[in-house]
């Protein structure tokens, strides 16, 4: 079997599940573009907890982890498949613990929806250590990619520039110059796939990282998927751009997804 190619995805607001734009047409066009995965293996913002979970759930709940959206969005429901074996062998390292209570957060399924919108594929997710430094987190990117091979999608869903406090709700569009800057220096050090670099992101300016990123839950899921690639993995991004001045919706994928379903 073909590795797969694996995917980072700024979700941006929740609103993006149930919206249309151009943000969500690339994720569409994505879900019939790369090669269709046995299984997704979602490193998701929205869950972060103490020690490395993975989902093991038969039948993952869908959950509504924000406050005061429209009605339209709690009502929504991805009844994707879980990945119990998927999740056994991620669950080999000792340190990885299995979790059946958790479900799909918003930052899966507000991604996945758009990708597979017959909830078709079986999903899991993996969560975020909050004890682990950056380089932990990028060196467990590279203990899952094997996954890769066994024709699993390793999605990290986050933004690279996430600052709800400074949204600028009057200029949908807009970026501030800290975010355009930490969101090039992101791009820069991907092209290269200077691990290295993004590993270490407060090298860029302690400053500049705390505005980019008040707390680093959203940039996290990048270091999984920088770590489980490396330099023979084409990048290419499918989406750029920023929402309310704060927030960078760059999209990466790495790997050859020249191949059809
Ligand atoms: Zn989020």
């Amino acid at each position: 079997m073909k590795k797969m190619p694996v995917l980072f995805v700024g979700h941006g607001s929740p609103m993006n599940a149930i919206e249309h734009n151009a943000f969500t047409e690339s994720l569409s066009a994505l879900g019939a573009r790369l090669p269709r995965p046995k299984a997704v293996c979602v490193v998701s913002a929205h869950w972060v907890t103490p020690g490395t979970q993975v989902l093991k759930s038969q039948h993952p709940r869908t959950i509504h982890d924000f406050h005061g959206f429209p009605k339209p969005l709690y009502e929504v429901q991805y009844p994707a498949p879980g990945a119990p074996e998927e999740a056994e062998k991620v669950a080999s390292d000792p340190e990885i613990v299995k979790d059946e209570t958790w479900g799909l957060d918003h930052g899966a399924w507000s991604v996945l929806r758009h990708m597979y919108p017959k909830a078709d594929v079986p999903a899991f997710q993996l969560s975020l250590d909050e004890r682990r430094g950056f380089k932990e987190h990028l060196a467990l990117g590279r203990e899952i990619r094997n996954l890769r091979e066994r024709g699993v999608l390793i999605l990290g869903s986050g933004n690279i520039v996430h600052n709800l406090r400074r949204i600028d709700w009057e200029n949908p569009h807009a970026a501030y110059d800290w975010a355009r800057e930490f969101d090039a220096k992101v791009k820069t050090a991907v092209d290269s796939h200077d691990a290295g670099s993004l590993a270490e992101p407060q090298k860029w300016g302690e400053a500049l990282l705390a505005t980019a990123h008040p707390t680093v839950e959203h940039y996290l899921p990048l270091l999984y998927c920088i770590g489980s690639t490396d330099e023979r993995d084409a990048v290419s991004y499918p989406y750029e751009g920023f929402d309310f001045g704060s927030i960078s919706m760059r999209a990466v994928l790495f790997g050859d997804a020249s191949v059809a379903r």
